[in-house]
């Protein structure tokens, strides 16, 4: 088995995973939490007790706890990808007479994503505390479907906020709640829900700005070296056209590193991407990414046939005031003296 093949098969084996990651994401606790307690089952037949508690334990702290080991993983793949970047693609292109403003592209989002990453992190997403709490339950109208006036978090002891959701890993309830990113440590909630974007939007556009930068790097070089005028022996001696597989063979082999970070980045170019414009879309409807799983189950959807007939109600976005309002509402989130002065 050639390497390419191998290549063919490893990115095959990532994209099945992402696919299967997102297909799995929205009914996490029907179908993945089910296939993760199955094979915990099967693991506590044969793992000794007091290592599936030490196991577990650290499962417990990795996936449930704050933790800064994805914040590592994060800094360790950025500096990874730059550092093959500085090395080696920006040395060829300026060889090649790349232009210098464009060469300094990627480190320009660089630092604008880490100034996005710092404050997204940084910055308290919205907790409700007992001194904020009689504020922040004025800003937004329970919608009576999924939020419901008079819910008490039974951790923190106080009302539920409208919007609001208790977050598992920092124990603490947030104001307007989307979720929490293991990759900035943070819960994403009204305070901060506009450093996030910005960060997602600026770590997209890094990925893309590499990876186009080191597949024109690529073009030149096939360009330059008349490589698709050429032909090759095969195993049988027989001669062949350059096609675009052997082109792909013999780049990988000539610059396995460029090759192999310019598949990463166009994996991540492309997942990001997609990530990107669903939080676009969810900013643009005013929903957060909490709402828009629950209100997947109301509505038209398939999932509702889980529920009694009685039991179902029609979901409204009753918080959506406009595309221009609401992408405006990410990055100002309204107080409680403008929810008054509409009212
Ligand atoms: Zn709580
Ligand atoms: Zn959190």
């Amino acid at each position: 088995m050639d390497f390419l093949t191998l290549l063919l098969i490893y990115l095959c084996f990532v994209l099945a995973a992402v696919a299967l990651l997102c297909i799995c994401s929205g009914r996490k606790e029907s179908f993945l939490a089910r296939r993760v307690s199955g094979a915990s089952q099967v693991l506590s037949c044969v793992i000794p007790t007091q290592l599936r508690r030490v196991t577990h334990g650290a499962l417990h702290r990795l996936f449930h706890t704050r933790s800064r080991l994805f914040v590592v993983l994060h800094i360790a793949l950025q500096a990874a990808v730059f550092g093959e970047y500085t090395w080696e693609v920006f040395v060829y292109c300026w060889e090649l007479q790349f232009h210098l403003l464009l060469l300094l592209l990627p480190y320009l989002l660089l630092a604008a994503n880490l100034g996005c990453f710092l404050l997204c992190s940084q910055a308290n997403p919205g907790v409700i505390t007992k001194s904020n709490h009689a504020s922040l339950v004025q800003v937004y109208a329970y919608d009576g479907v999924l939020f419901q006036k008079g819910i008490v978090c039974p951790t923190c002891n106080v009302e539920k906020p409208a919007r609001s959701k208790h977050c598992s890993f920092c124990s603490v309830c947030v104001h307007r709640f989307d979720h929490h990113c293991v990759w900035v440590n943070n819960c994403i909630g009204a305070f901060n829900a506009g450093y996030f974007f910005l960060y997602l939007f600026t770590l997209t556009a890094v990925a893309a700005a590499v990876a186009s930068i080191t597949a024109a790097l690529l073009v030149h070089v096939v360009l330059l070296s008349n490589l698709m005028q050429g032909s090759y022996l095969d195993d049988q001696g027989q001669e062949h056209a350059v096609e675009i597989l052997f082109l792909v063979q013999h780049l990988f082999l000539t610059f396995p590193r460029i090759v192999f970070m310019l598949g990463f980045v166009t994996l991540l170019t492309l997942v990001l991407g997609a990530y990107s414009s669903f939080t676009l879309y969810l900013a643009l409807t005013n929903q957060t990414s909490n709402e828009w799983y629950k209100s997947r189950r109301y509505g038209c959807s398939p999932h509702l046939t889980a529920q009694p007939r009685a039991s179902r109600v029609a979901y409204r976005n009753v918080y959506s005031k406009g595309v221009w309002k609401n992408l405006k509402e990410i990055f100002k989130p309204p107080t409680v003296l403008e929810s008054k002065k509409k009212t």
